[in-house]
């Protein structure tokens, strides 16, 4: 359990900072229409809500980008936090998935440095292609997250916020080390900026907000598609006021559970029915 008191003084308003950078810096890139995703990286969302029984997250690395691991906070892991997030969105479902989630370095994949500064989402696929021998299964759920140095590039350009990636239609994720760190000088709170980032991206993927998995409740934001409206769920495309961050965090904190996801969204994952 996190109490609010055991953070240092100035942590909580730190750590709101650092929440609001991060809810600002998502990206769901969508993809070209005309250019098809590889088959071997095509989600199968009804599957992975009807008959997949295991889901996999494997992580690689540059050099450099290496993620956090070991604790969060006190006895709470790091990577539990994902893993936890991710159970969430199965839960009470007849078929409730393994979650196999890394949580040492030694279980992720340190991969070459790569020579380039700005990352497009082609890039990102073509580099998860090279590493991973995705092998697609209608029981098994392989996810893919690079840990990169540099920026993500948009159509519009490097944007130095962005902190996460997902490639709309497939399991690729991509996290910008270098915008995870400069998130936060206090290391617990970049820690919970790169894990929060994780689970907003998985959301993201595994079909949250009316991306693949329909709403039980209309919490999509019209101005921002794939974002829930509930300013308190990780899902929120960012915080307008610091009040409602306040609380965003001190929820968390608070709470006994690590569950970022509102109920909305939760409510969806869990009464899907392909
Ligand atoms: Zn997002
Ligand atoms: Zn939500």
């Amino acid at each position: 359990m996190i109490n609010e008191r055991d953070f240092p003084k100035g942590m909580l308003f730190s750590l709101i900072l650092a929440a609001l950078f991060f809810l600002n810096g998502c990206s769901g890139e969508d993809r070209d229409d005309s250019e098809a995703i590889p088959e071997a990286l095509a989600l199968d969302i009804p599957a992975l809500y009807s008959t997949v029984d295991t889901i996999t997250v494997l992580v690689a690395y540059v050099p450099g980008a290496e993620p956090f691991t070991g604790m969060i906070h006190r006895d709470i892991a790091c990577w539990s936090v994902l893993e936890s997030n991710i159970e969430a969105l199965f839960e009470g479902r007849v078929l409730e998935p393994d979650v196999h989630v890394p949580s040492m370095l030694s279980e992720m994949e340190r991969i070459p440095p790569q020579e380039q500064d700005t990352w497009t989402s082609e890039a990102i696929m073509g580099l998860a292609m090279d590493i991973w021998d995705a092998q697609p299964s209608s029981f098994e759920a392989e996810f893919f997250v690079l840990f990169l140095k540099g920026r993500f590039e948009s159509e519009d350009g490097p944007d130095n916020r962005i902190i996460g990636v997902s490639i709309v239609g497939t399991p690729v994720i991509a996290i910008f080390k270098d915008t995870v760190l400069s998130s936060s000088s206090i290391p617990q709170v970049a820690r919970f900026v790169e894990q929060a980032t994780l689970v907003h991206e998985f959301g993201h993927v595994m079909g949250l907000v009316n991306n693949g998995v329909p709403m039980v409740s209309d919490h999509l934001d019209p101005e921002h598609p794939r974002h829930c409206t509930n300013n308190q769920c990780v899902m929120y495309w960012v915080n307008e006021g610091t009040s409602d961050m306040a609380e965003f965090v001190r929820r968390m904190i608070d709470s006994d559970s690590l569950v970022m996801f509102s109920e909305e969204c939760l409510e969806d994952t869990r009464s899907y029915l392909p």
